[in-house]
């Protein structure tokens, strides 16, 4: 049984929906005593998780149970915000009769969903730093990947990706489009943009990543599209070039420490400081170096950068280069074996998702984006080969080939971690190259 399901999943090219694209069917064949069904969407307007927890709601419980039984779980919660009333009711009723599940509702903050935040609200542990969930005998999954396992029990592999538009468009809206639909095409869904210079943020305000290229793609990990005016502050701030990021951070940070005290990893208790990575960058100055290694335990959360810093600075930034200059050099953050307990301050510097709103100057954008799920049609899709962690999934179709949707295109390469891609449309093969296959919509 077990076996069957981590096949399936690895069959149907399912990877985390809500996170970084880890290939789902290796969680899958795990070992915990516990499942816990993210649906906290903390990122400000997101709404895509909920307006599927509210349709699917049978559908993403099916998935929980085929993963607890695959894990051999014997609880499964399902966490999301105590706000989100309609897709509490709708999660109410499709458990009902299932004692081994429950729901866990939290508090309306910023970051709710990240795992190590969210496995210390339900179970009171900390996953210690370089650590997994899975260390403390849980598995945590994103509501939309569960959709996802279900449906790959049905044999249904990941052709779609249920997304919100939002922001400076004419009808913001939640479609449910075929992976490699190009950003353009889902902001004409949403009834075109309504100011003329626009960028975009892919994936929510605080982590996602701003591109102004409208033949950008939706991927199996994207669930937010949030269009802006091209000179809103939010875009200036994410898009400052790293160096001048530096020269503000050796002339303007008063190491206040703001950004520490707020930082939900120091928070939980893990040795990142970030206001003592700002002080290395200073002239001179000389620090240890497991305080510029402890940079490998930021989250990318931005709450540093959009919330606590008074003068502006991008502390993420700076961890973001260091993580990943750290990686190119093969650094590998050992797992923390001592535990390690949650700050006491923890509690009172959670940051209320409406006030992390307003600090964004977004609350204008606040408002509902209807699920829209009637099949639209693109013209062409453009599918990545590497959407996941682990290596590029390798062609198993040629230019020129007609295919259906729903066909294997790319697998995993024998030997590597990796994630299979299907045909999101059917079509032609219309070109190979560049690390995506270009499908022409028939
Ligand atoms: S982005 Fe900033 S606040 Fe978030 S984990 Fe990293 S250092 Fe902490
Ligand atoms: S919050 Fe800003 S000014 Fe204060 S220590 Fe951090 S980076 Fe420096």
């Amino acid at each position: 049984m077990t076996t069957d399901l981590v096949t399936r999943v690895r069959d149907a090219g399912i990877i985390g929906a809500g996170g970084a694209g880890f290939p789902s069917h290796i969680k899958s064949g795990s070992k915990a005593e516990m499942v816990i069904a993210n649906g906290a969407e903390c990122e400000p307007l997101a709404q895509a998780d909920q307006q599927l927890m509210v349709k699917h709601a049978d559908t993403v419980i099916a998935g929980l149970a085929l993963l607890m039984d695959s894990v051999g779980a014997s609880k499964g919660i399902v966490a999301l915000k105590k706000k989100y009333k309609t897709a509490i009711d709708s999660l109410s009723m499709a458990i009902s009769g299932k004692e081994n599940i429950e729901l866990f509702l939290l508090r309306d903050f910023y970051p709710a969903g990240d795992e190590f935040v969210l496995v210390h609200e339900v179970t009171g542990r900390v996953i210690t730093e370089g650590n997994l969930p899975l260390s403390e005998g849980v598995v945590v999954q994103n509501v939309g990947t569960l959709f996802n396992i279900s449906e790959a029990e049905r044999g249904i592999p990941v052709t779609h990706r249920h997304i919100s538009v939002l922001g400076e468009v004419k009808h913001p809206a939640t479609f449910r489009v075929p992976v490699g639909t190009a950003f353009g095409d889902v902001i004409a869904m949403a009834g075109g943009a309504k100011v003329e210079e626009y960028a975009m943020i892919a994936g929510g305000p605080m982590m996602g990543r701003v591109t102004f290229d409208v033949s950008g793609t939706v991927n199996k990990t994207l669930g937010m599209l949030l269009v802006l005016p091209k000179n809103h502050p939010l875009i200036t701030l994410k898009t400052r070039p790293l160096q001048r990021n530096i020269r503000l951070i050796k002339s303007a940070c008063t190491q206040c420490s703001y950004c520490t005290e707020l930082c939900p990893r120091y928070l939980l208790g893990h040795s990142l400081q970030p206001h003592k990575i700002m002080r290395s960058l200073d002239y001179g100055n000389v620090v240890a170096p497991d305080v510029v290694t402890s940079a490998a335990a930021c989250s990318g959360c931005g709450l540093c950068e959009t919330y606590a810093c008074v003068q502006g600075l991008s502390p993420r930034q700076v961890n973001m280069e260091i993580r990943a200059e750290l990686a190119k050099r093969g650094y590998r953050h050992e797992p923390q074996k001592v535990k390690v307990k949650a700050r006491q301050e923890m509690e009172h510097r959670k940051v209320p998702s409406e006030r992390l709103l307003s600090r964004l100057g977004l609350e204008k954008y606040k408002e509902i984006a209807p699920l829209k799920e009637t099949p639209y049609s693109v013209r062409q899709v453009k599918i990545g080969l590497r959407q996941h962690i682990g290596a590029p999934a390798v062609p198993v179709v040629e230019e020129g080939d007609v295919i259906r949707q729903g066909d294997l295109i790319a697998d995993i390469p024998d030997g590597y971690m990796g994630a299979k891609y299907h045909a999101s449309v059917s079509g032609r093969v219309q070109r190979i190259g560049g690390g995506e296959i270009v499908i022409e919509a028939a």
